[in-house]
């Protein structure tokens, strides 16, 4: 579970109880103490293992994060709490973090995207019970927030923060040059696509993604460090693989307009499938969604508002 990288520099797996399962965190030695690179959520098992872990006689001396997600962000607070360990996030997080924060009303979660879906003819957006009662991982206030460009000690190293978004608008990525090590979090992942996806018609987080990946692709790397899934051996041919794969979704969805308008949810369904589970059915549309704003943003394709319903065309006049 505890796997050595490089001299002062460890991984360890951290079990989260959704999606992929793990969630890779990191562990820096320096003179001053450790300094731990994303936590894992707020479940008694990451808990349990961080103590296993950890020992006793050496100090936390800081918690980096990349960015406000639950399973990066989540035990952040009881660092702080019960390691006196000073909380490093960048502002974008800060914001974004209280952002998640506002949108709970009383025990309700309000998310934005329930209008999303509904204009774009999709489902009701599921109720995210489940997930409430780790929410108050967001309740702490970080010790210093960095911006872009800075250079920040992760251990011993010094680090420049590159921002990276489009997985979170807030997300980080951490570059050290003398030893070619990159943090990479969930910007980049090993064997599949990390989601990228709008909460309103308004935002274009994938058109933020595809020129973040144009900027960390030009670092040299040796270490390349994800928040999931295995280490990243090629950089460079990682990032190819990973845009041939958005060009073949938009050929994908090239292929499923119709002329008389199509909703994001005919689209995704034609392109997914109707049998998908319900979680992957909705990240499918959500995607879909992402993309289909990026391409109305390149001028290839058309959009226009009907009574309550967007629909989505193909370009005709070329
Ligand atoms: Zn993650």
């Amino acid at each position: 579970m505890l796997n050595k990288i490089t001299d002062h520099v460890y991984q360890l797996q951290v079990p989260i109880p959704y999606d992929l399962g793990e969630v890779k965190c990191y562990i820096v030695e320096g003179e001053n103490g450790y300094t731990i690179v994303d936590t894992g959520d707020n479940i008694e098992d990451a808990i349990t293992l961080w103590k296993q872990v950890l020992p006793k006689d050496k100090k936390i001396e800081k918690v980096v994060l990349t960015h406000a997600h639950l399973d990066h962000i989540g035990l952040a607070r009881w660092f702080q709490k019960n390691y006196n360990a000073a909380i490093w996030m960048s502002k974008a997080g800060y914001e974004e973090k209280k952002k998640i924060q506002s949108m709970f009303k009383g025990k309700k979660y309000n998310s934005p995207l329930s209008v999303l879906f509904r204009v774009n003819g999709g489902p009701e957006h599921p109720e995210e019970d489940e997930v409430h009662h780790r929410f108050d991982a967001y309740e702490f206030e970080p010790d210093y927030v960095f911006e872009e460009g800075e250079i920040i000690q992760i251990g011993d190293y010094n680090f420049e923060t590159i921002w990276t978004p489009g997985h979170s608008p807030d997300h980080f990525s951490f570059y050290n040059h003398s030893h070619q090590i990159l943090f990479v979090g969930d910007h980049i992942l090993n064997s599949l696509n990390p989601i990228v996806m709008a909460q309103h018609m308004d935002e274009n987080p994938l058109q933020l993604y595809l020129h973040a990946l144009d900027k960390v692709q030009q670092y040299s790397t040796k270490y390349v460090l994800p928040g999931h899934g295995d280490l990243i051996t090629n950089l460079s041919s990682r990032i190819e693989v990973m845009k041939s794969h958005y060009k073949k979704r938009w050929m994908q969805i090239h292929n499923a307009l119709k002329e008389d308008g199509r909703t994001a949810f005919q689209i995704s369904q034609s392109i997914y499938g109707t049998e998908l589970p319900i979680e992957r059915k909705m990240s499918a549309f959500l995607q879909t969604i992402t993309n289909l704003i990026y391409l109305l943003s390149i001028d290839e394709i058309v959009m226009k508002k009907q009574k309550d319903f967007i629909y989505f065309y193909p370009k005709t006049s070329r």
